[in-house]
């Protein structure tokens, strides 16, 4: 037998070291990997919170607290643990007296990431889902990604039934409000869904987002799809042909329409179509921030007249800040406008945006709209009854 050359031997040491150090690195990224982007995507901008009065928590323990928008599903964190890093986990809606938090699915996001003239061709998700080690039928599947990422809130309820429940209508609702009232310590979220290029292209898509416990569409997110146009789209165009039936069967399945993200012109086509009120889920006004998809007046105006509700976020280009004081502006603007009863909280929890405090902490906003002179009667409306009163009416009467 012939010895192959020291050379040979040589090269062949490298190739297996290369290859093995190759394999530890692989299995560094995608055990640290989402974990490390999560914790760098999402952080919180206040370490030091002040201390709370006690009137100020006995208020907030006796409020039904409803946010609308939280993208916690995409990080792959056991949400039913509590994390050192993001803003929301199933521990931390219960230490923050969260009644019911809308989980927000995204399932395309453009790279580079900017806030004008996104095209529709790119995607930053995919990565996630690969690290994530998502099923195969969701790397080509903006559907299929919306679908897995539904299955991951029904299991955090199977995880953790006595301590979480997932909303789909308002019989479960009312049930259980009614635990909650009797003193278990349970909370509880509803799904909806970041941009409609999730039905790609086909109305009947609405129906298995439906059977999925889908009860919230927003129509675009940061790009122009088959639906509607997006603020930060090419196009800027309105609802399409294909939108308007989208329309027309949430109304059928009492789903509600969520304008965030979405082009003014959509805006302007959604509210002269619709019967039903229509919600922004996160949003900055533009009379506090300037900003591309921020809320003029007359949208404020036009979105409170069909009985719908404007979710104020917490992060710097919607408020302009990342205090509590410029979320709480943000609000007394929006009341100053159209009235205490169409403003809510769309914190974007989760949602790669630096935040003033997570979900653990939301009686600092309590506190800071106290300060500001809302009445006890207010807060309660702000931090969630308005929303509430729209869900006990609008999500579908039962299974
Ligand atoms: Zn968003």
């Amino acid at each position: 037998m012939r010895r192959s050359s020291p050379l040979k031997q040589l090269v062949r040491l490298g190739l297996m070291a290369t290859t093995s150090l190759a394999i530890a690195l692989l299995i560094i990224i995608f055990s640290l990997g989402p974990a490390f982007i999560a914790q760098r995507l999402n952080p919180v901008s206040q370490q030091a919170l002040p201390s709370i009065s006690s009137d100020v928590q006995a208020l907030h323990d006796s409020l039904t607290i409803i946010d609308l928008h939280a993208d916690s599903l995409l990080w792959g964190r056991d949400l039913s643990q509590q994390s050192e890093y993001g803003h929301v986990d199933v521990p931390r809606l219960l230490q923050g007296n969260i009644a019911l938090q809308i989980f927000t699915v995204v399932t395309q996001v453009p790279t580079p990431l900017l806030l004008e003239g996104n095209p529709a061709d790119s995607d930053s998700i995919i990565q996630l889902a690969l690290l994530q080690r998502w099923p195969i039928s969701t790397w080509l599947s903006l559907a299929e990604r919306a679908l897995y990422q539904a299955k991951q809130l029904q299991r955090l309820e199977q995880k953790s039934p006595d301590r979480f429940q997932v909303i789909e209508n308002q019989q479960d609702l009312n049930a259980y409000l009614a635990s909650k009232a009797a003193g278990q310590p349970v909370t509880a979220g509803l799904l909806g869904l970041e941009g409609a290029q999730a039905l790609e292209g086909h109305l009947d898509t609405v129906n298995r987002l439906y059977d999925a416990g889908f009860r919230m569409i927003g129509l675009s997110h940061f790009f122009d799809n088959e639906v509607a146009g997006s603020a930060h789209g090419l196009g800027q165009a309105g609802l399409t042909p294909l939108g308007q039936n989208v329309i027309q069967r949430m109304a059928e399945l009492n789903m509600l329409v969520d304008l965030a993200h979405a082009s003014p012109q959509t805006i302007d086509d959604v509210l002269q179509i619709t019967e039903r009120p229509v919600l922004v889920s996160h949003t900055g006004v533009q009379g506090t921030c300037a900003g591309v998809r921020n809320l003029s007046d007359r949208q404020l105006q036009q979105i409170a007249s069909t009985g719908g509700v404007i979710g104020i976020g917490f992060w710097r280009t919607a408020v302009c800040g990342d205090d509590v004081g410029a979320i709480v502006r943000a609000i007394r603007y929006v009341v100053e406008q159209v009235g205490i009863d169409h403003v809510a909280l769309g914190s974007d929890f989760d949602g790669a945006v630096r935040v003033p405090f997570d979900v653990a902490n939301m009686n600092q906003l309590t506190q800071g709209l106290q300060e500001n002179g809302f009445t006890a009667a207010d807060i309660r409306k702000i931090m969630g009854l308005n929303i509430l009163n729209l869900l006990q009416q609008f999500l579908p009467a039962e299974p």
